[in-house]
């Protein structure tokens, strides 16, 4: 567990706790520091050590441990010493180091930071709080606090201004208010075992972009919802709920998010990034280009302190250039200088550089203004070559600016640089083999190297320096090469004129020789532009591929640039392996992959089922080739749509074998449209249907409703329906419960289906045999129980049975338990021939009044005579059962107490006496009834 906390922990910490706890406990997370980056440290630590010649009485502390440096610290104080260097204090856990302390007559002190930057900045004032904040903790008062700085205006090789002061203790005041607290909350989390769980954010780039970014955005899909533009506030907070909740990429931002309109468009624009060109921007660019063409890049240090004459802190001069002319007749050149030593190259570099770039021709370069500002810079620092340097000026040439306003390509992530586009533009080239991968990599080398630090790395140095810089220009040759070859000729505005003033013309017999020669350089990129020129000879230039090796053959096959005469030739080549790099290009036309789709080797056609551009004509064509591997390349193919595909699946000519290799494809969709194919054989319906028993796709809805088809079918075999009887899908279990075809094994297998659903289809199956019937009657489940009570009564198996299936699962007492009941039981038992349990029922007084409506008006006599006594009637069942065929009824209605005045008024005339005998009992009979039934003859 660590001990204490210091400044750049602490700096770490109010950033992010999470950063702190990496980088105390998971060193190694960390992104490994550049050459640049190093060089930046180590260039502070430079400035750091100029800094003390302005202290000649300085005392400098050194102790190999923390404890000795404080030990050494408290006595040179204590010793009165008045400047010290490195001063180490220790307060609340937290060490630090302070770069000068000054003791002034006061007793108290002046603290002054050293940076190598040439202005103070934020992170210094945060960085000097910090040290405030201790000293204070050992008494130690300061009546002032400075950064001293690096100054731009110093000059070589006057020194005496390099460095200046500026006073900030003013400044200071306020910076880092919750310093106890943020002391309190990181000592907190170095306590803890577990990293800290805290989720990416805008933090990981602000102040600083984090070093461990690599570690906690692993895995994370860009773009993310973070690089929606000016998040803040509400909708901030709002995003981090969604970072919260796992949501990271852009993707899935849910679609009802709020947004201005600008971040809709935004998200829109990284989400569907569109290939932008603007053709008269391009072709007014390239109208401006002269032959030859010089592809030009500086190589420069800026060091903080200036080496060489007329130079200031942080200036850059050249220590190397590189340079490819392209002639008009194809030839390519290459030039270059590195200055190999630590004398000043800047001389050096412009003698050998006006040499190479002669007089007339445009120069190309990425980044103009950076090339430009050194040529002016060189050209006052050296005024017997301004002429000549300014003149060069004059004819740069921004390839960049295509970039910046006129071809913005999606796959660039909206980026600009080189090492963006030309992976895009020149797929075969990238930066990524190289061991330099960035101009301050090169700086950084080139110092290491010139300052004799390279050791016995020196030479592959050098030749990593080369070959960064050839690579940097040869890309602007093949971005170039791009362009004229194939954008400029596709566009509508483009005139002959241009293109033939573009185009590489070449003087057919001493171009022919030239490029012979070329195709046998031992420079691979040599080799490469000669054979991209090949189509130029018509078929004397073609001929020559027959020379070119495989290793060659094989990059211009692949090569996005290479010209369809070629790619024509290659289709035919004698190697497969070459034909199936041809139908792998995207760039091979339509009718070279017709051509391919019907190659002798199944590799070849495979790869044209495989190319992203293969036209969906002739992948319908591969779709039933006679290998597998190229019908299952179709099948992946993203345009072959599933539609397309379920087209073929239900087309009746489609033949058997080519049906079987879609039903195996795995898509539910496909394997459906297979399934409903009428022309399909039964054993390939039967094998789908247990393709789909077998695999999780039977759950997908679409497959579970043709099984359900199937399985509710009663025209299906009785051995399809026992493989359904096995389905995990309830609802095919039912259907399959409910067929009439299903064999007695199936039922018994179902009878034992864990959802009771089941069970009941089961019991309620008219062709359940009795003894399944016997097994269902001790079911569980009461609705089963009940159903097998019903398939009892169905079979005549009224009496007893129902008796003893009722008693039995209720014991004896039936009317106790009718609140248990179903309405459905309740309608039945009311037709139950034991007129003990119709009675029950018509007697039951939570009976719906639905069904007691029905039974009023149909069910054996005796349960409408027990409903005629309720208390409960409607005026409509009254009625009804007033006018009953049977007396019996009629009278219990005359004798209901409930029974309304006018319906006993007309019982007070029924035929039978013995009603209107009831009607006289009745107490409530009004007296205008009885005055009448008093002349009654009875
Ligand atoms: S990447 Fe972000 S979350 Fe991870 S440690 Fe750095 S700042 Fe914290």
């Amino acid at each position: 567990m660590i001990s204490f906390l210091t400044k750049s922990k602490l700096l770490s910490a109010s950033q992010c706790q999470k950063r702190l706890w990496l980088e105390t406990y998971q060193g190694e997370a960390r992104e490994e520091l550049s050459y640049s980056q190093q060089r930046r440290i180590e260039q502070g630590l430079e400035v750091g050590a100029y800094a003390r010649q302005y202290f000649p009485q300085g005392t400098l502390i050194e102790g190999e441990t923390i404890e000795d440096q404080i030990e050494q610290t408290q006595n040179a104080i204590e010793k009165g010493e008045k400047c010290l260097f490195e001063a180490t204090f220790m307060f609340d856990n937290i060490v630090i180091r302070c770069d000068i302390l000054l003791r002034e007559e006061s007793d108290k002190w002046q603290l002054i930071e050293v940076k190598s930057s040439t202005k103070v900045k934020d992170e210094h004032l945060q960085d000097l709080a910090i040290q405030k904040y201790v000293l204070a903790g050992n008494d130690l008062f300061l009546s002032n606090i400075q950064v001293m700085h690096i100054n731009r205006d110093c000059v070589y090789p006057d020194f005496s201004n390099l460095l200046i002061r500026e006073d900030v203790t003013q400044q200071i005041k306020g910076v880092f208010s919750n310093l106890p607290q943020l002391i309190r909350h990181s000592q907190n989390t170095l306590e803890r075992e577990e990293i800290p769980d805290i989720n990416i954010g805008k933090h990981c780039e602000k102040p600083y972009p984090c070093p461990f970014k690599s570690f906690c955005w692993e895995g994370i899909e860009e773009p993310t919802i973070l690089s929606i533009p000016n998040l803040r506030g509400r909708r901030l907070d709002q995003i981090n709920d969604l970072i919260a909740q796992g949501i990271y990429s852009l993707r899935d931002l849910p679609e009802d998010f709020p947004l201005t309109e600008k971040q809709a468009e935004a998200v829109r624009e990284k989400l569907n990034p569109e290939l932008m060109i603007n053709e008269q921007g391009i072709l007014e660019k390239f109208s401006q280009l002269e032959y030859p063409l010089y592809f030009f890049d500086f190589e420069t240090l800026d060091p903080a302190i200036p080496r060489f004459e007329g130079l200031q802190p942080y200036q850059h001069f050249p220590f190397q250039y590189s340079c490819h002319i392209l002639h008009q007749n194809g030839e390519l050149e290459y030039h270059t200088y590195l200055h190999e030593n630590e004398t000043d190259p800047r001389e050096k570099v412009i003698e050998s550089l006006l040499e190479t770039l002669g007089e007339k021709g445009s120069i190309i370069v990425y980044y103009q203004s950076f090339e430009a500002q050194r040529l002016g810079e060189l050209a006052e620092q050296f005024p017997e070559y301004s002429t000549q340097l300014n003149q060069i000026k004059e004819r740069l040439w921004d390839q960049w600016k295509i970039f910046k306003d006129d071809y913005q390509h999606p796959d660039f992530g909206g980026s600009t640089s080189l090492k963006k586009v030309l992976p895009v533009l020149v797929p075969e080239m990238s930066y990524d083999n190289l061991d330099i991968q960035g101009g301050d990599e090169a700086q950084a080398l080139w110092d290491l190297v010139i300052q004799g630090k390279a050791g016995n790395q020196r030479e592959k140095m050098l030749a990593d320096l080369k070959a960064y810089s050839e690579q940097d220009t040869y890309a602007m040759v093949a971005i170039h090469q791009i362009f004229i070859n194939q954008i400029l000729p596709e566009m509508e505005g483009i005139t002959n004129e241009l293109l033939e003033k573009l185009k590489i013309v070449t003087e057919h017999s001493a171009g022919l020789e030239t490029l012979k020669e070329n195709l046998n350089s031992a420079d691979q990129e040599i080799r490469l532009i000669a054979l991209h020129q090949l189509h130029n000879y018509g078929e004397e230039g073609l001929k020559l591929l027959d020379l070119v090796s495989l290793e060659d053959r094989e990059k211009l096959a692949q090569d996005k640039a290479t010209s369809e005469e070629i790619l024509s030739c290659l289709a035919n080549d004698q190697s497969s392996w070459i034909r199936e790099q041809v139908a792998s290009n995207e760039k091979t036309p339509d009718y070279l992959l017709e051509r391919l789709a019907e190659d002798e080797h199944y590799r070849v056609r495979a790869e044209v089922a495989i190319n992203q551009k293969t036209p969906l004509t002739v992948l319908d064509w591969l779709i039933v080739d006679a290998d597998y591997d190229v019908v299952e390349a179709v099948l992946d193919h993203p345009s072959y749509s599933v539609h397309r595909l379920q087209k073929i699946a239900s087309d009746p000519n489609t033949p058997e074998e080519f049906f079987e290799k879609l039903a195996n494809c795995g898509d539910p969709k496909i394997c459906l449209q297979v399934a409903n194919n009428t022309d399909i054989s039964p054993k390939l319906r039967e094998n789908l249907l247990e393709n789909f028993l077998e695999s999780d796709i039977e759950e997908e809805e679409e497959v579970a409703t043709w099984l359900r088809e199937i399985a509710s079918d009663p025209k299906t075999p009785e051995e399809l329906l026992e493989k359904l009887a096995n389905s995990k899908n309830l609802t095919v279990c039912l259907e399959v419960a409910k067929n009439p075809n299903t064999s007695e094994e199936s039922l018994e297998k179902l009878a034992k289906n864990e959802h009771w659903e089941v069970r009941l289809e089961v019991a309620k199956n008219p062709y359940i045999s009795p003894e399944l019937l016997e097994i269902l009657e001790d079911d569980e489940d009461l609705d089963v129980r009940e159903e097998v009570a019903f398939q009892k009564l169905d079979m005549q198996e009224i009496d007893s049975d129902l008796e003893k299936l009722i008693y039995h699962d209720y014991d004896e007492d039936l009317a106790e338990r009718l609140d248990e009941l179903s309405p459905r039981v309740l309608r039945s038992l009311a037709w139950s021939i034991n007129p003990e349990i119709g009675e029950s029922i018509a007697k039951y007084k939570n009976l719906p009044s639905q069904i007691l409506e029905e039974l009023a008006f149909e069910s054996p006599v005796f349960v409408r005579a027990e409903i005629a006594g309720r208390s409960d009637l409607s005026n409509e069942i009254f009625n009804k059962l007033a006018t009953d065929e049977d007396t019996e009824v009629r009278a219990r209605v005359a004798r209901n107490q409930k029974t309304p005045a006018p319906i006993l008024e007309k019982l007070a005339e029924d035929e039978h006496h013995w009603v209107r005998e009831e009607v006289a009992a009745n107490p409530n009979t009004p007296n205008y009834v009885l005055e009448k039934l008093a002349n009654d003859p009875n």
